[in-house]
């Protein structure tokens, strides 16, 4: 059984007429917690996972997230590089047919639950030289094995209970950061004892734009994160 791919309005690559709905599954998805696909998340993580209450609301979405986590648990790394070579190949001749920019999605929801499966995901993104991928982490041993991809946007996602975890990260390889705070300003503040330079706050998640619209999605019309321009600030009250 192949793995299923999500179709996520905030980041398709291709919207319908009506600018309402993704048209084409650029997303990736797979269940989240410590207890599933993610070992490096945090108390503040845990409470406010959107993601995460979208898998207990709709069954729908839980089962195919499930069969995925499944079927790349029970085999091994050339069987996890297959599965997901199937699905990248199966999504660009989708994008192909419909003349769609080739961006995909790793994690809609859930993380990068061990090395092996870093390794099987930075085998695909190799060999899929033509599709830009971007991804947000909290499992730091991804980020070695990740960095410095030039078709992958890599960002390590932090907030208040891992940010000397994610600082260490940055200062060591360079990794951009997704920062979530309760507000933009506490984010702000947070950043620049840090650094200099701010973090750009989502512009979706501060209402600056739709999520979905006949420009396009957030992501590909902001595209900030889609290839790592900048570090990113994400407020849980959206304020
Ligand atoms: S900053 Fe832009 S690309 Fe990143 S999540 Fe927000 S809308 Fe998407």
């Amino acid at each position: 059984m192949p793995l299923v791919r999500s179709k996520d309005r905030k980041v398709t690559n291709a919207v319908n007429k009506s600018g309402t709905q993704a048209s084409i599954a650029n997303a990736f998805g797979l269940p989240s917690g410590k207890a599933f696909s993610c070992p490096g998340a945090t108390s503040v993580c845990e409470t406010i996972c959107y993601a995460g209450r979208l898998e207990k609301v709709f069954k729908g979405i839980r089962d195919v997230i499930t069969s995925n986590y499944e079927q790349l648990t029970s085999v091994g790394l050339f069987g996890k590089i297959d599965l997901l070579d199937e699905m990248i190949t199966d999504f660009v001749a989708d994008c192909e047919k419909r003349g769609a920019e080739k961006l995909f999605r790793i994690h809609w929801d859930g993380d990068f639950f061990d090395e092996e499966y870093v390794i099987a995901w930075r085998t695909v993104i190799f060999k899929h030289k033509d599709v830009q991928f971007w991804v947000y982490t909290r499992s730091d041993f991804a980020v070695p094995l990740l960095i410095n991809i030039p078709n992958l946007a890599l960002y390590f996602s932090a907030d208040s209970a891992n940010k000397e975890l994610a600082w260490q990260l940055k200062k060591q390889y360079g990794i951009k950061l997704a920062y979530l705070a309760k507000d933009f300003a506490t984010g702000k503040k947070d950043f620049n004892e840090q650094q200099e330079k701010s973090a750009v706050p989502c512009p979706e998640n501060n209402k600056k734009i739709p999520m979905i619209s006949t420009a396009g999605s957030a992501c590909v019309v902001c595209s900030q994160c889609v290839f790592a321009r900048n570090d990113i600030l994400f407020s849980a009250t959206k304020k």
